[in-house]
């Protein structure tokens, strides 16, 4: 039996990855099991560091975090190869028969029937949101948007907030570029996606950290899109003022900018009472377009960015 026993008492298999690079990964939290990719050689260095689901936060040893796939195709070629040696053991005693028993009375052979195991091949899935985390340079997969870094559990929603309003600083720069009423539907656009944004990351931010809340159901699902009252619901459930960490008049400019965006959303950037109640805009008049200007809209980028790392620091600080 030479080519069993040379398999030894350990097989190492390597895993294969994905067409970029990246390896699957499989929650072992039953109530999670989701599924993720990282990039091996990317991230923190050093030996028995434990991996995090993205998803749920669950932290365990990176060996739990094998998907069934994974298990499968690993199994299938250790089965594999010992089959294959098998076979080959069998028919060198098949040989080592016939020579013995060749000219003599009974004629011994032996037949080893079958196919070597066959491999479970698979293929990595398709995921929706590729993450280089910025503190620990991890490169990983996940599907939706945010999540916390396998390697160093830093919740990236401060980091898609930030790049998010990138992109809709990009959109202002273009509409300078372009004339009239496109030039004015970017700018719109630009402000209608960087108060999405902010309302996706405080949302996000806030759920995740819902068990420090003083209401933890309440603060599962705060919307950040009229600013006044997601202040108010902040202040109440963890004690953070965003309105206190900008002085009264940039305030003001935000929440203006809030209501604007309320108008584009829901009323075609046409004027009614209730924003002239609310924002006290003295130039808006009641059935006339509301006005934004690229200026704005940069500002309050600026503004999204400062509120955006005060409420970062106030829930993970
Ligand atoms: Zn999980
Ligand atoms: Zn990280």
């Amino acid at each position: 039996m030479r080519h069993l026993e040379r398999l030894g008492d350990q097989m190492i298999i390597s895993i294969p990855s994905d067409e970029d690079g990246l390896t699957g990964r499989e929650c072992p939290n039953p109530d999670c099991l989701g599924y993720f990719k990282i990039k091996l050689g990317t991230g923190l260095k050093g030996e028995n560091l434990p991996c995090h689901c993205p998803y749920c936060g669950h932290t365990a040893s990176p060996d739990q975090f094998w998907t069934q796939d994974q298990i499968e195709y690993v199994r299938s070629v250790a089965f594999n190869q010992i089959s294959r040696a098998l076979q080959q053991d069998f028919r060198e005693m098949d040989k080592q028969l016939r020579r013995a028993s060749r000219g003599s009375f009974i004629q011994l052979r032996m037949e080893y029937k079958g196919h070597p195991h066959p491999i479970h091949y698979y293929q990595e899935k398709r995921l929706e949101t590729k993450v280089t985390c910025d503190v620990c340079t991890l490169v990983y997969a996940i599907y939706g948007v945010f999540a916390y870094c396998p390697d160093c559990r830093t919740h990236n929603s401060i980091q898609i907030l930030h790049k998010n309003l990138e992109l809709a600083e990009k959109q202002v720069t273009l509409a300078g570029g372009e004339d009239g009423d496109f030039s004015a539907y970017l700018i719109a656009d630009a402000l209608g996606n960087a108060v999405s944004a902010f309302d996706g990351f405080g949302r996000e931010l806030c759920a995740v950290h819902a068990a420090s809340a003083s209401n933890p159901g309440r603060a599962q699902n705060i919307s950040f899109q009229n600013l006044a009252r997601a202040d108010q619901r902040v202040q109440k459930l963890f004690d953070i003022s965003l309105s206190g960490s900008l002085d009264a008049n940039e305030w003001e400019f935000v929440s203006r900018c809030f209501q604007k965006r309320h108008l584009f959303a829901h009323k075609m950037g046409v004027v009614d009472q209730a924003y002239i109640n609310a924002s006290e805009d003295a130039q808006a008049v009641v059935g006339r377009k509301v006005s934004i200007t690229p200026d704005e809209v940069t500002t309050l980028i600026a503004h999204l960015r400062h509120l955006g790392a005060h409420l970062f620091a106030g829930l993970t600080g």
